[in-house]
């Protein structure tokens, strides 16, 4: 079974760590976070950070473990990490349907091949405009409709601002499937030798073991950002499409890349998906302008049936 703990991918891309591990300090570029590694690796003792005010400074090296890095369970997994607000910006122009976000979300997850907690939908607004691919999560709303429906508080919203379900308070009534606007969740149907896994306790942070009978969906991957490592979608998308980050610090990164939240929805025209509807998604698009591959591309390694399923979601 996949296991988060186990996960033994290296983390060229742990931007993360540094900022959750120092609290105050912003998070840093690709550039720069390629000399942090030489320099961690040298001494073993310091690293240089930028701060907020855009200064470089050099600090302790974090220790790589700490109380606070495991996966929280019980009680501490409802409460969020302290002064933290979550959020994920997705650039339209970049996705081009390559997949390997929800490949690696299966895999960190323990998801079957037809359980998806990101879809990637091909999308045509209008007749006139060009197809663009359109990778969709939970979207952590600030006002979630499944929250409210659920009849045993199985599911909750973080000071963090994740939303996150305990299955092992879930009854699988599925009131909050009905209530997501967004088609975010999935029910576990099967059951699978891996639930039976008691090597590990279960988290709500990392969704493992999953149990059959309850709901479950993107998490965020809370436990990785405790770690101070991005979700599993954006470390793996090769285009760089997926920003994560903390709306606190104003900044978010791909791992490439790291740019100002604020700015960046403001100057980029971003938006919500269905924002009418008050559920104050945290989930930001920037628009598919001048894009980055024709969308064909997503559809040159699919199976027959899957592009068709594609090409027959576009016309009009
Ligand atoms: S996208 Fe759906 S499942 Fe996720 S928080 Fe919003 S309403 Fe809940
Ligand atoms: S299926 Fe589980 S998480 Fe969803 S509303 Fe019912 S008890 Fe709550």
């Amino acid at each position: 079974m996949a296991n988060n703990k186990e996960h033994k991918d290296e983390n060229r891309r742990d931007f993360l760590k540094k900022g959750l591990a120092l609290g105050a300090v912003a998070l840093i570029g690709g550039k720069l976070n390629s000399n942090i590694n030489k320099e961690e690796e040298q001494s073993k003792e310091k690293i240089k950070v930028l701060t907020q005010d855009g200064e470089l400074i050099e600090i302790d090296k974090p220790e790589k473990s700490c109380s606070t890095c495991a996966p929280a369970k019980g009680d501490e997994a409802r409460k969020g990490i302290p002064g933290r607000k979550f959020t994920m910006v997705i650039d339209l122009s970049k996705c081009s349907n390559a997949r390997k976000c929800i490949e690696a979300c299966q895999h960190g997850h323990d998801l079957l091949p037809h359980q998806e907690f990101m879809t990637v939908s091909l999308i045509k607004d209008n007749k006139y405009s060009e197809p663009y691919w359109f990778p969709k999560s939970c979207y952590h709303c600030d006002n979630p409709p499944c929250v409210k429906v659920c009849p045993v508080g199985a599911t909750f919203k973080r000071t963090d601002g994740i939303v996150l379900v305990d299955a092992d308070a879930c009854v699988g009534c599925k009131f909050c499937i009905s209530a997501c606007p967004y088609s975010a969740r999935i029910f576990n149907w099967e059951d699978r030798e891996s639930y039976q896994d008691n090597s590990d306790d279960y988290s709500p942070e990392t969704s493992l073991p999953a149990q059959v009978g309850t709901v479950s969906k993107c998490d965020f991957c809370a436990d990785r950002s405790r770690e101070g490592k991005l979700p599993y979608c954006a470390e793996s998308c090769p285009m760089g499409a997926i920003y994560f980050g903390d709306i606190n610090e104003d900044t978010i990164t791909n791992g490439e890349e790291t740019l100002r939240f604020k700015k960046t929805i403001a100057d980029r025209g971003a938006y919500q998906e269905m924002k009418h509807l008050g559920t104050e998604p945290n989930v930001y698009y920037l628009p598919p302008v001048n894009k980055s591959y024709p969308y064909e591309r997503g559809l040159e390694d699919l199976s027959e049936e899957k592009k068709e399923m594609y090409l027959k979601s576009i016309k009009s």
